[in-house]
C-alpha cells in the first residue's frame, strides 16, 4: 500500500497541499516509510492564516465560558483516544508506549488548565486612582497565533500553546515537525469532532519553508517555537523583525550534580531515567553528571549497572525501556559524537555502538563516557541521544562554574541531603528549570516551561499563567464619570 500523503486542516476542512516536495515519514523502529508530509510553504500558510483571520472576529466574541466548552469536549475526546494517540506517537517517533502515554497525559493537562480561562483571563481594577477616576486592565486576544514544533514530542508540544491561544479568544495555525505529522493529524481529527468553528484551529504540514512563511506572514500576531537553538535564534530574530510577539524554546545541555551526601540509589535511578528515557531525545535529558568529592567511583559503577538493565527495542513491545532514535541521520550524528569523544581522550565506559541492535530501525545503545572535560568539544554539544558524560570535580562551586560556562541552560538538578548545598544550588543555578533530588525537572501545566540563556529566546514562557499573558494584550482603561 502506498504511504499516506498528509493533508492540511484549514477552515474546518481537510485539504490537499499544493507542495510537490514531500518528506518521507518513517517508523524509526523499522525504517518503514509510513507517510509523506507535503513540504508546504507560503501558499499553504497563507490559506491557513486567511482562514484564521476570518474566524477571529466571531471567535473572540464567543463568551469565554462557551469557548472553553470546546476544550472540555476536546479533552474528553483525547481521553477516549489516548491509547490510539500514544500508539501514533510511538509509531512515528519511536519512544516506548509508556513514554508516549505519559506525553499524551501531559498534553491533556494543558487543555485542563486552559479550561480555567474564565478565572485565569480576569483582569485587575482599582477605584480612585485619582479622585473620581477608576482604572482597570482587561486581557484581550490579539488575533492569529502560530506554533512550530519539534519531532521529539509530537502530540504534546503543540498542546503547550493552542489550548491557551484559543481559550484567550485567538485563532491558530499549527505546524508540527514534518518528521512526525500523524499525531497532530489525529489531534486535529478530534478538534474537528469537538466542533470548533471553522478556521479557529488550522493545521499546516511543512518544514522550514512553512516556518519562514509563518514568520513573514503579516497577519500572524505571534509565534511559539520549540526546537534546536540555531533555529530558535532564527525564529526569534525573524519573528521580531516582522514585529511579532515571539517565544522560542531552544536546545539544551543539562547538568546533574551529585553530592557525596546524596541518597545514591535514588540519585542513580533518577539520572539513568533522565539520560536514557526517550532515548535521550528530550530537552530535559541529563547530558552530564558531575559527581562532587568522593562519590565518583560509586556513581560510575552504579550507572554502569543500571545501563546494563536497559532493554532496547521496538517501543511497542512490552519490557522495552528504550526505543530507537528518530532517523538514520540522528543515529549517524550520535555515532559521530561517540567517535569524537574517543578521539578527544574521554574514556568510553559503555559503548552504545556495541549494543544488540540487529533490527532495521535506528537503534543505538546507551553510552557512558568518563573523564569528560569542558575543553572537549564533543562534551559541549547537545548530543540529543543516549550518551551520558561524567565530569568529576572536587567542589560544588566547581560544578556550578562548569554549568555556568555553557551557553545553554535549560534544566539542571542536584542530588543531596544537605539543605545548605541544595540552597546554594537553587540560588546560583542558571537553568530556569531546576531540580533538587529530581532527575527531570519538568514543570507541570500550571507552571511556566522554558530555559534561559541560549535555551530560550523571548520573555513569556510556555504554559502556566504566563500563557495568558503571551496570548493577550493587557488593555488599561481609565474612566471618569
Ligand atoms: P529543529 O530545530 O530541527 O526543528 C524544529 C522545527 O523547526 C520543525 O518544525 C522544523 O520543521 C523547523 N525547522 C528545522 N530547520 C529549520 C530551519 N533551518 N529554518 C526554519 N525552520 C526550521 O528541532 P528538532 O530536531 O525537530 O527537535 C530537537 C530540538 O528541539 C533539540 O535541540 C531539543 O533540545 C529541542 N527541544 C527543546 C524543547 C524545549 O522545551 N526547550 C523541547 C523539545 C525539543
Amino acid at each position: 500500500m502506498a504511504p499516506e500523503r498528509l493533508k492540511n486542516f484549514i477552515g474546518g476542512e481537510w485539504v490537499d497541499s499544493d507542495a510537490s516536495a514531500v518528506h518521507e515519514v518513517q517508523n524509526p523502529a523499522t525504517g518503514e516509510v509510513i507517510g509523506l508530509t507535503p513540504l508546504g510553504g507560503a501558499e499553504d500558510v497563507g490559506r491557513a492564516a486567511r482562514a484564521a483571520v476570518e474566524a477571529f472576529p466571531a471567535w473572540r466574541r464567543v463568551p469565554v465560558q462557551d469557548r472553553v466548552q470546546y476544550l472540555f469536549e476536546l479533552k474528553f475526546l483525547l481521553e477516549k483516544h489516548a491509547e490510539e494517540l500514544a500508539a501514533t506517537v510511538t509509531r512515528e517517533n519511536g519512544k516506548t508506549l509508556p513514554e508516549s502515554r505519559g506525553s499524551v497525559r501531559r498534553g491533556i493537562q494543558m487543555i485542563e488548565l486552559a479550561t480555567g480561562a474564565p478565572s485565569l483571563l480576569m483582569g485587575q481594577s482599582l477605584e480612585d486612582i485619582a479622585t473620581g477616576i477608576d482604572c482597570e486592565s482587561v486581557r484581550q486576544p490579539l488575533g492569529v497565533f502560530a506554533c512550530m514544533a519539534p519531532f521529539n514530542f509530537p502530540a504534546m508540544v503543540p498542546m503547550w500553546f493552542f489550548p491557551f491561544a484559543v481559550a484567550c479568544g485567538n485563532t491558530f495555525v499549527c505546524k508540527p515537525s514534518e518528521q512526525v505529522p500523524f499525531s497532530q493529524k489525529l489531534v486535529f481529527e478530534l478538534i474537528q469532532k469537538a466542533g470548533f468553528p471553522p478556521g479557529v484551529l488550522n493545521l499546516v504540514c511543512g518544514g522550514k519553508d512553512a516556518v519562514n512563511a509563518i514568520l513573514e506572514h503579516p497577519d500572524i500576531a505571534g509565534v511559539s517555537f520549540v526546537g534546536s537553538s540555531p533555529v530558535a535564534q532564527h525564529v526569534y530574530r525573524t519573528g521580531a523583525a516582522n514585529l511579532k510577539r515571539v517565544q522560542a524554546l531552544g536546545g539544551a545541555k543539562n547538568y546533574i550534580i551529585i553530592m557525596p551526601d546524596a541518597e545514591l540509589d535514588h540519585a542513580l535511578d533518577a539520572v539513568t531515567e533522565s539520560a536514557f528515557g526517550c532515548a535521550g531525545e528530550r530537552c530535559l535529558a541529563a547530558s552530564v553528571v558531575i559527581p562532587v568529592g568522593g562519590c565518583h567511583a560509586e556513581v560510575r559503577a552504579g550507572l554502569v549497572e543500571r545501563i546494563g538493565q536497559i532493554v532496547i527495542g521496538d517501543g511497542t513491545q512490552p519490557g522495552v525501556t528504550m526505543g530507537p532514535l528518530i532517523n538514520a541521520q540522528a543515529r549517524e550524528r550520535v555515532v559521530g559524537f561517540i567517535e569524537q569523544g574517543v578521539e578527544e581522550g574521554a574514556e568510553l565506559v559503555v559503548d552504545g555502538r556495541k549494543a544488540d541492535t540487529s533490527a532495521d530501525g535506528y537503534f543505538i545503545g546507551p553510552t557512558l563516557f568518563d573523564g569528560v572535560t569542558s575543553e572537549m568539544s564533543f562534551g559541549r554539544e547537545e548530543i540529543f541521544g543516549p550518551v551520558l558524560c561524567l565530569t568529576p570535580v572536587d567542589t560544588l562551586d566547581e560544578a556550578l562554574e562548569i554549568m555556568h560556562q555553557h551557553p545553554l541552560a535549560n534544566a539542571s538538578s542536584i542530588f543531596t541531603t544537605s539543605g545548605k548545598h541544595a540552597r546554594h544550588f537553587r540560588y546560583n543555578v542558571d537553568a530556569s528549570m531546576a531540580g533538587v533530588n529530581i532527575g527531570v525537572a519538568a514543570p507541570m501545566s500550571f507552571f511556566g516551561f522554558g530555559g534561559s540563556k541560549g535555551s530560550f529566546y523571548g520573555d513569556l514562557k510556555a504554559h502556566g499563567r504566563e500563557a495568558f499573558d503571551f496570548f493577550t494584550d493587557r488593555k488599561v482603561l481609565i474612566s471618569r464619570w
